[in-house]
């Protein structure tokens, strides 16, 4: 079967191969890696990447799965940062894996993540959950780095909320008792381990964060600023109207696009490889950039 080929500009309704954003068991996804990159090669995938959270536990296993499937797995991340308050993920992609500062960033990752938990499981037990970490621990159903998922489902499954959604509303969310921020570095500071490690630092999502048109522009500048490359123009599905203004954001600041389904769990309203169309614009693909290169030629037929 050929690979098709990836486009070096978007010309509007492409169906592209290429999902830059998913997650597995070593973070707070529900497929393995071996999992996730088969379910990748049978929905048609040729490139992608693994973007667990803080963590890159899971690449190993991913790229040996896609080199024994043709399928170019790129090497990466979701950093946790904080920027102004907010809780802000930045993707980091790693042609040359994690090195020096960012090694030592993800040390220090899942330390906070830790120290965060316990936070958390602090706060929640204030509002009834009792043993909120081993409750927490037990969803997640192994010795990973726990995370907000995880405490949601034990809401849940203690019948304080009814479901994730309540939970992360009324518990986890932006703002609420469980969103604990204070842990993580800087936006400039994980952009800084990205960069430093001959990777692309993507900024994550950048229209989940209801933020007004002109903070987006802000948030932009300070990550270009900073080093960062590329914004995620799609993430899963989102309005159309919305995807060519922050086009516009990206165009006006020089950065490339990125896009990914932000995959976590089958039998949700996501797959790998699903999310909305692109808009025809003249901001570049991420994988135009030349760090890139090598590893999107990677992708070969099956044997
Ligand atoms: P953490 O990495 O521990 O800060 O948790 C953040 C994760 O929680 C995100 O990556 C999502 O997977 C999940 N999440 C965030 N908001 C929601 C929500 N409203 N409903 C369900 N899951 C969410
Ligand atoms: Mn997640
Ligand atoms: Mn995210
Ligand atoms: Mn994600």
């Amino acid at each position: 079967m050929p690979i098709p080929a990836l486009p070096v500009r978007f010309e509007g309704g492409d169906s592209l191969s290429i999902d830059l954003h998913m997650h597995s068991t070593a973070s707070d996804g529900a497929l393995s890696p071996t999992g996730l990159v088969a379910l990748c090669r049978d929905r048609g995938l040729t490139h992608i990447a693994l973007t667990d959270h803080d963590t890159m536990d899971g690449v190993g296993e991913a790229v040996q799965a896609g080199e024994a499937s043709g399928l170019a797995v790129l090497p990466a991340t979701e950093l946790s940062t904080q920027w102004r308050g907010i809780n802000l993920h930045v993707v980091g992609l790693l042609p040359e894996g994690a090195r020096g500062a960012l090694a030592e960033g993800l040390v220090a990752q899942a330390d906070a993540r830790e120290k965060r938990a316990v936070t958390i499981a602090a706060r929640l037990e204030k509002i009834g959950l009792d043993d909120a970490l081993a409750r927490a621990r037990e969803q997640a159903g192994s010795e990973r780095p726990l995370g907000r998922p995880d405490f949601a489902r034990a809401l849940v499954a203690a019948g304080l909320v009814p479901d994730v959604g309540t939970a992360f509303a009324k518990h986890l969310g932006n703002g609420k008792a469980g969103d604990v921020k204070a842990l993580w570095p800087h936006l400039r500071e994980g952009v800084r381990w990205i960069v430093e490690s001959g990777g692309i630092a993507v900024l994550a999502h950048p229209l989940r964060h209801k933020l007004t048109r002109r903070k987006r522009g802000l948030l932009l500048d300070d990550f270009g600023a900073a080093g960062g490359r590329a914004a995620e123009l799609i993430s899963g599905f989102q309005n159309a109207d919305v995807t060519r203004d922050l086009a516009r954001q990206l165009q006006e600041r020089d950065l490339l696009a990125s896009l990914g389904s932000d995959f976590h769990f089958p039998g949700g309203h996501l797959s790998p490889g699903s999310m909305s169309p692109l808009p025809r614009t003249a901001v570049a693909p991420v994988w135009t950039h030349p760090r890139l290169a090598a590893w999107i030629d990677r992708a070969a037929p099956a044997a």
